[in-house]
């Protein structure tokens, strides 16, 4: 893949062998409770504490969570190949803790939160703010409520603009631990074909848009993708040495 323009989508499936718990796998249910309830501008209205407590408890998480192979073989790809472009639906921070750099988070994050009036973003993970209190900013001269930093459903991606430029100039599109039911992150992949580019997927199970995939790999990330890293590279360093010959 040296030199080749890579595109990496990650979902929630990277993270599970973490101890992060995916979205789809248990009926449509994250963590207990309906999407709908936790993860809709709608929720929030309707039970901000409900929603604040759901946040705060996987934001507290990640002080107990550490990245796994998959997410250190992602950062190994993007070392060795610097165009490497990756981005991610997950809200944790295990590829940054992982190594990679420049990760593209789509869906936000959990590290930051954001004032519902100026919509700034802060880095609150001190212990002050991880509790089941409501958190205000600082950012106003009244402090207001702050909510958490991701997308919700119903609401628009971060920076769907470069991902598509990213996305429809890339040589080489791979998707990891995504179910393909999570729209517009589900459609890249068929962009990316219609671009040309090859495209591959390590997934535990067929996602919902696996005909879209020019190679498939099932099973467990964390198993299968340093192996696959180090393949990747392999070739690439082979065609490299070929045609200096
Ligand atoms: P998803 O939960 O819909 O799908 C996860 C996919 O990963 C499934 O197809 C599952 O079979 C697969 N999977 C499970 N364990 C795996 C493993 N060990 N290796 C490889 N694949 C594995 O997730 P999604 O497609 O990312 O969409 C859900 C949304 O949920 C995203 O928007 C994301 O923001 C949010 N979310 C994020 C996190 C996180 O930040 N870690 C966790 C849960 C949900």
């Amino acid at each position: 893949m040296r030199g080749k323009r890579v595109v990496v989508l990650t979902g929630a499936g990277i993270s599970a062998e973490s101890g992060v718990r995916t979205f789809r796998d248990n009926g449509g249910l994250w963590e207990n409770h309906r999407i709908e309830d936790v993860a809709t501008p709608e929720g929030w209205a309707a039970d901000p504490e409900k929603v604040w407590r759901f946040y705060q408890a996987r934001r507290r998480q990640m002080n107990e969570v550490e990245p796994n192979p998959a997410h250190r073989a992602l950062a190994r790809l993007q070392s060795e190949n610097e165009s490497t472009f990756l981005i991610t639906q997950n809200v944790d921070d295990l590829h940054e803790r992982g190594g990679s750099e420049n990760v593209h988070h789509m869906h936000g994050q959990l590290l930051t939160l954001r004032c519902e009036v100026s919509g700034r973003s802060e880095h609150r993970m001190e212990a002050a703010s991880l509790g089941d209190e409501f958190v205000t900013c600082t950012c106003c001269s009244t402090p207001h409520r702050m909510r958490p930093d991701v997308v919700w459903f119903g609401e628009m991606p971060l920076g769907m603009e470069r991902i598509y430029d990213a996305v429809s100039n890339c040589d080489v599109f791979v998707v990891v631990g995504s179910s393909g039911h999570v729209y517009p992150a589900a459609g890249l992949v068929e962009a990316a074909k219609q671009a040309g580019a090859q495209t591959i997927l390590v997934n535990a199970e067929a996602p919902a848009n696996v005909e879209f995939f020019d190679e498939v790999h099932l099973g467990a990330a964390g198993n299968l993708l340093p192996d696959l890293v180090e393949s990747w590279l392999k070739t690439s360093r082979r065609n490299a040495n070929d045609q200096e010959c």
